[in-house]
């Protein structure tokens, strides 16, 4: 088990090439049409995406269901530093934040928050809006179902 662990390290590090600027390792193999690193790794497992073979090479298992995220938004990217785990809601969350502005919400993300399992804290943090509109919003939700 250690010998293929091992191989699989010295595979990684051969194809990639590290950027000095922003200390990205970027993928020297493979790349998918949308961006990210392939890695063909066994006839068994066959292609696998670089950077998720690389989180677990470095970090063990991937949480089932978890996404292995970029915190440098280089897709490219198999730097484990620069990886993260997060659950599709996190994915979902970033999204939201990048493209909402404070206090322009649309009513389908007023829908979204009034019933989203995240906590108000989440979800405020998110759609970059207090707690208290947040709450208003669930409760005002509530009165209308
Ligand atoms: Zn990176």
């Amino acid at each position: 088990m250690t010998v293929a662990k091992k191989t699989l390290h010295l595979r990684l590090v051969e194809n990639m090439q590290v950027d000095s600027e922003t200390s990205c390792w970027n993928w020297t193999g493979y790349i998918l049409p949308e961006g990210y690193a392939q890695f063909n790794l066994s006839v068994a497992e066959g292609w696998v995406r670089a950077h998720r073979k690389s989180y677990e090479l470095f970090y063990g298992a991937i949480p089932a269901g978890g996404h292995v995220l970029h915190r440098c938004n280089n897709k490219r990217c198999v730097n484990p530093l620069h990886l993260y785990v997060g659950a599709d809601k996190d994915n979902c969350a970033d999204r939201i934040a990048a493209g909402t502005q404070r206090g322009k919400l649309s009513p389908a993300q007023r829908f979204d928050i009034a019933i989203s399992t995240l906590t108000p804290v989440e979800l405020a943090t998110a759609y970059g809006i207090s707690t208290e509109y947040v709450r208003v919003l669930k409760r005002k939700h509530r009165a209308s179902v």
